[in-house]
């Protein structure tokens, strides 16, 4: 039996949902919306789409969005000035600095100036240390989007053996933590692991985050795992995509590449997974729409923090 897909849409939708009633209710009975700002510096074409989603999502939910886009050639001083002079703003609930930043800026400085109640990305060593000893923090958003797709489908995480394939600081370290936080039983591999299939292939909840298209195959996957792709790559091989894709979604697949130059694919090969996994996150449709939603609900979080405000517990629709 063909693995089942896991939608990102739908749970990203819900999410959704529950941040606009929450946002509501926060302008009803507080009197103030959640205010985002965003900060891109130079122009990058990816980064451009990313705050453009992220802003047009703020608006939709009626989060106050800011969007601060400056020139590449910004100095590290007046990128840190913007960051103080939002840490300093009462009314900003939130701060994400658009990755990467151009080389002549010093990255890690500005991530952890960043106010640590403010810090929607969850980068900043605070929130990073808070969540690796297990406290209230504003985690990352992919790897907490993961964790969303999985409770609120369903799969069980407590004792399950948990593998993860990539161990960066924005998702695999994070993922790990989380993962721990619901009390998987993790393991993170790497460029370095040895047997690497063979682990990957003991994994009850396989994840990959490793920025190679179609790079775990049907030989990682555990039959009946759920396996969760967050990998992003944009591809152009119309020979692999044949060994990526079944008839139908190939045709679809090729017309995209000759349309727009590329398609996205995942770190996982599609085909493979279906064939072998119980559950399946696709590419696109599955995490990279949790990312924005997440956003959302840490601003929303970092808002209500901040200003010591309990609104009754969500509920998951
Ligand atoms: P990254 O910083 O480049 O990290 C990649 C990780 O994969 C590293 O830990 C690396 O190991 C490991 N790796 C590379 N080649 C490997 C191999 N042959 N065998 C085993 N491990 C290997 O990438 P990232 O920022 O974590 O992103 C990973 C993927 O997720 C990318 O495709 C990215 O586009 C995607 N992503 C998606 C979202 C989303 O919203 N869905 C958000 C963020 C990232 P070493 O540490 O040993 O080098």
């Amino acid at each position: 039996m063909p693995a089942k897909i896991l939608s990102g849409k739908e749970i990203a939708d819900a999410i959704k949902r529950e941040v606009a009633a929450e946002v509501k209710t926060l302008e009803k009975d507080y009197e103030f919306r959640p205010c985002l700002a965003v900060v891109r510096v130079g122009e990058n074409a990816a980064s451009a789409v990313y705050v453009g989603n992220k802003v047009k999502t703020s608006e939709e939910l009626r989060i106050i969005s800011e969007h601060h886009h400056l020139a590449a050639e910004t100095s590290h001083e007046e990128l840190l000035k913007l960051v103080e002079n939002l840490n300093n703003r009462a009314e900003v609930d939130g701060i994400l600095v658009q990755l990467p930043l151009p080389s002549h800026i010093n990255e890690k400085e500005i991530l952890e100036k960043i106010n640590a109640e403010k810090d929607v990305d969850g980068f900043n060593p605070v929130n990073v240390g808070r969540l690796a000893q297990g406290q209230n923090a504003l985690a990352p958003c992919t790897p907490a989007g993961v964790i969303e797709i999985l409770k609120r489908s369903d799969i069980k995480i407590a004792g399950e053996h948990a593998v993860i394939v990539g161990r960066s600081n924005i998702v695999g370290k994070p993922m790990a933590m989380l993962l721990l936080q619901e009390n998987a039983t993790v393991t993170i591999c790497h460029s370095r692991t040895k047997n690497l299939a063979e682990i990957a292939s003991q994994a009850d909840i396989l994840i990959a985050a490793i920025g190679k298209a179609g790079f775990i195959r049907g030989e990682h996957i555990k039959r009946g795992a759920t396996v969760i792709d967050i990998g992003i790559n944009n591809f152009s091989d119309t020979e692999t995509a044949r060994e990526f894709f079944d008839e139908t979604e190939l045709e679809k697949r090729l017309k995209t590449i000759e349309k727009r130059g590329f398609t996205l694919v995942g770190d996982v090969n599609p085909r493979e997974a279906l064939e072998k996994a119980g559950n399946f996150t696709p590419v696109p449709g599955g995490v990279g729409l949790l990312t924005v939603a997440m956003l959302m609900r840490n601003t929303v979080d970092a808002a209500k923090q901040r200003r010591k405000i309990n609104l009754p517990q969500r509920t998951q629709s």
